[in-house]
């Protein structure tokens, strides 16, 4: 199946084979059809598996053919900046001539947004933070978006983010299309979607929680001390193109980074404490190869898609398993081979079990006696031990 076969409008398939997409990717294949059907659409698909296109292809498709409009018709809603800033990339790089898109964002100045919302911009592409100071402000009109897009549906609930989007949903036609879109899919998340949506199409292309097939897993066992050592020893011996080391804090990835840099490795570090200009001054360094490592907390990470990274690094594991399936989708994308390596030591062996039992899978481990790899028995089933004579006669006593 090709795009054309889609039904994808020419100018639409031309760009795909510039951009180097030969196949739809799974997701796209289900996806596309029921967007441009005009169904609501409840898609579970692991993260780096070509979701952006699965949403935006159908949507341009419909503003290609009607290019007549003013006013916004379509608003993505997306958990963090960088996955907003990414998507409008996206869609400026399929966008037909005479369609606008801008990227509503906190940290980044109010003017350029502003005057793309006073035109009446046909895309918007926000994080909900920044949008609700618009619909406060009275300079915002979504009286006549007809598709609602929520992207990682998973993380914004995880950040809190379920206020702002209802208050977002009040100012939006309750007649629209609907595209939810989440990684993960839990009960509760099922229960937010239903009310969202509409008898939607329900795709879901991996198994919940899954990790790419083409992602190569391990965990080391480590000693609390041992793990800067295992690190920088890890980094020596793998043969990498571009690492993203996870933290669990944002002190904490300054600090990895700070040592990082003073042993002359090309790195530099993202999360929520840096201001916007230094987090995309950071990605674009990471995604020119200026440098080759980033150091990452969750939040910041979340939907990051640069390509070629060959090393996902989990220097500390992470809180939530679902959050371990985000983490690792950096790599591996699109069909590419990637390599995950957790850290994790003896205290963090019951999160190492929850994250194989959300992926189903048993990550191998590589034990490394000079790092304090321990080794943990798996528990047996009891053997009866063989009584000795005497508790024989005192049991025989009881009787
Ligand atoms: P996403 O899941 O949207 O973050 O996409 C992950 C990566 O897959 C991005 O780098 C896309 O450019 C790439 N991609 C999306 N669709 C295709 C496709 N059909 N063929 C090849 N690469 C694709």
């Amino acid at each position: 199946m090709t795009f054309k076969d889609l039904g994808l409008h020419p100018a639409l398939t031309d760009k795909c084979e510039q951009m180097g997409y030969i196949d739809p990717t799974p997701i796209q294949k289900r996806a596309i059809p029921a967007v441009l059907s005009g169904e609501d659409v409840l898609a579970c698909a692991e993260t780096g598996t070509g979701k952006t296109a699965a949403f935006l292809l159908p949507i341009l498709h419909g503003l290609q053919n009607n290019k007549n409009f003013r006013g916004t018709r379509v608003l993505v809603l997306s958990p963090t900046r960088e996955l907003a800033n990414q998507t409008e990339a996206v869609c400026r790089s399929f966008m037909p001539k005479g369609v606008t898109c801008v990227a509503i964002i906190g940290g980044a100045g109010y003017k350029r947004q502003m005057e793309a919302l006073k035109k009446g911009v046909n895309i918007i592409i926000a994080t909900p933070g920044r949008l609700i100071d618009y619909l406060q402000q009275g300079v915002l009109d979504l009286k006549k978006v007809n598709t609602l897009v929520l992207d990682e549906a998973d993380r914004m609930l995880d950040m809190g983010f379920l206020p702002p989007i209802k208050r977002i949903l009040q100012a939006i036609p309750e007649k629209r299309q609907t595209l939810f879109f989440s990684a993960t899919m839990s009960k509760e998340i099922e229960g937010i979607a239903y009310s969202m949506l509409n008898d939607p199409a329900i795709i879901e292309v991996s198994k919940r929680g899954k990790a790419a097939a083409t992602i190569r897993q391990t965990a080391y066992p480590v000693a609390p001390q041992f793990k800067m050592p295992l690190l920088l020893n890890l980094l020596e011996t793998e043969d990498y193109d571009r690492v993203l080391v996870f933290t669990r804090t944002k002190r904490g990835a300054d600090r990895l980074a700070h040592i990082l840099e003073k042993r002359d490795h090309k790195s530099n570090r993202i999360h929520g404490d840096r201001s916007q200009s230094q987090r995309e001054t950071a990605l674009r360094a990471f995604r020119s190869g200026k440098t080759n490592i980033l150091v990452a907390t969750d939040v910041a990470a979340r939907g990051i898609d640069i390509d070629s990274v060959s090393h996902v690094i989990n220097y500390d594991i992470p809180e939530a398993p679902e959050d371990y399936v985000h983490r690792i989708g950096r790599t591996g994308r699109a069909g590419n081979t990637g390599n995950s390596i957790t850290l994790f030591t003896l205290a963090e062996e019951h999160s190492m079990k929850a994250i194989e039992k959300l992926t189903g899978e048993k990550l191998e481990r590589i034990h490394l006696p000079d790092f304090g790899g321990h080794v943990v028995l798996e528990k047996k089933a009891a053997t009866p031990l063989r009584r000795s004579r005497s508790s024989f006669k005192r049991s025989g006593r009881r009787r």
